[in-house]
């Protein structure tokens, strides 16, 4: 997960990283009110407006601007709030006070995963985008790698800062600043932790003027708080319920639903239906979607209601192996899911592909068959019924059509 810069900014400044105040405006108003907390107008005090947006290089497009003024800053948050860039819309606006920039350098760390370590970059050509230091003067970009388990202590900072030769009044203080955003990287459980342009002001304090995150989804268990952070408003109104109910769900842009046990046999499915569509107009799979080891009636419901409500699903594949939980309760959950479903409401229109393999299988499908569900058909093999699926997405007309 990204975060916004204003996000980043808050994070930096729980782990004792030098940033300046921010606050974060949605209209023109707000952008006023906060420049004048900020101290526009006052003594030339001036301020920053800065689009949220998470994509880098928004001063070039336009999406960063002084203001000298509380009413200045609220023309520049009307000029930057709904802009476009890269493709993102900015729906906020973060205010912080201007700095007396008088060096732009650049910081980062994250996780190498060609060379199966961290990687420390550092450079006193900061500001512009640091692909083109790379490309262009590689040996103005210092790489440290970082060992995992010794981590970034003073001396490995002092190392750093040196390696990218910062000059040497400012080496202390770089220092410092890089083992406080180790101390982000660890303890946020990040992946990446960049700042660019980390910046030498007017009085010879180093600050982080802007800040990327990307925070590991992974270890979300570690962290309750960062559910917070997510920017629900971006998020797949299916994803987000998908995981307000716990499923392993990703929204495709096919129109064959799929549901499975166990993320192996959920990727392969997704292979499988895909090469199978190549023969029925090109359907292809609509989601992933693992229900796991012990697939309750209840899951499968919840699962099956995800999938249904999506638009563009034509049919749906159920592509169950049988382990702990065995093809008999899998096959009463689906029977009871649909049971389920239509108690709840929701009409059951699309046809359901089901294949049961595994432990205790023919008691699943003798249940199956039993119900005899008009929508749902039964097939032996995980390859025929990938195309059964397709085929039958195929054939299903678009809804309005
Ligand atoms: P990015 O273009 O998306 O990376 O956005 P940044 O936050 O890095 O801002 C781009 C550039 O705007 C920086 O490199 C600075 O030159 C300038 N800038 C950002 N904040 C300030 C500020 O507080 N004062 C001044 N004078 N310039 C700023
Ligand atoms: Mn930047």
């Amino acid at each position: 997960m990204d975060l916004f810069e204003y996000q980043a900014r808050d994070l930096f400044a729980a782990h004792g990283v030098p940033v300046l105040d921010g606050a974060v405006a949605e209209t023109p108003e707000q952008a006023r009110d906060a420049a004048e907390r900020l101290g526009a107008g006052v003594d030339g005090g001036r301020v920053v407006v800065k689009a949220q947006v998470k994509a880098g290089g928004r001063g070039k497009a336009g999406g960063v601007k002084l203001a000298d003024s509380p009413e200045d800053a609220q023309e520049k948050a009307a000029q930057i709030l709904g802009m476009q860039i890269k493709g993102l819309t900015v729906h906020r606006v973060m205010l912080a006070p201007a700095a007396a920039i008088e060096e732009e350098y650049y910081f980062s760390v994250l996780l190498d995963r060609s060379n199966r370590t961290f990687l420390a970059m550092a450079s006193v050509e900061g500001g512009m985008e640091i692909e083109e230091v790379a490309a262009t003067k590689p040996e103005a970009l210092a790489r440290v790698p970082i060992d995992p388990l010794t981590g970034i202590d003073a001396a490995k900072a002092r190392e750093i800062a040196e390696q990218a030769a910062f000059p040497a009044e400012l080496v202390d203080q770089i220092a410092h600043v890089i083992e406080r955003l180790w101390d982000v990287f660890v303890s946020e459980d990040a992946t990446l932790v960049e700042v660019n342009p980390l910046v030498k002001t007017a009085d010879g304090t180093v600050v982080a003027l802007d800040g990327k995150v990307s925070l590991d989804e992974n270890a979300g268990f570690r962290h309750a708080e960062h559910d917070a952070l997510a920017d629900v408003s971006a998020t797949d109104p299916l994803e987000q319920r998908a995981k307000e109910k716990g499923l392993n769900y990703v929204k495709l842009d096919g129109s064959v639903g799929i549901i499975g046990n166990g993320a192996g046999l959920v990727m392969s499915t997704l292979d499988v239906v895909a090469y199978a569509g190549e023969e029925f107009g090109g359907a292809k799979p609509a989601n992933f979607l693992d229900i796991g080891g012990g697939a309750s009636a209840e899951v499968m419901a919840n699962g099956l209601e995800i999938i249904l409500s999506d638009a563009d699903v034509r049919s749906v594949f159920v592509n169950v192996f049988g382990g702990i939980t065995a093809c008999d309760a899998v096959a009463n959950g689906i029977v009871s899911a649909l049971a389920l479903l239509e108690s709840r409401g929701e009409e059951v229109t699309k046809p359901l592909v089901v294949r049961l393999d595994g432990n205790n299988a023919e008691e699943g499908r003798r249940i199956l068959v039993e119900a005899a569900h008009p929508l749902v058909s039964l097939v032996d093999t995980m390859d025929d019924a990938a195309r059964r699926a397709a085929e039958l997405a195929a054939a299903t007309p678009t809804p309005g059509a």
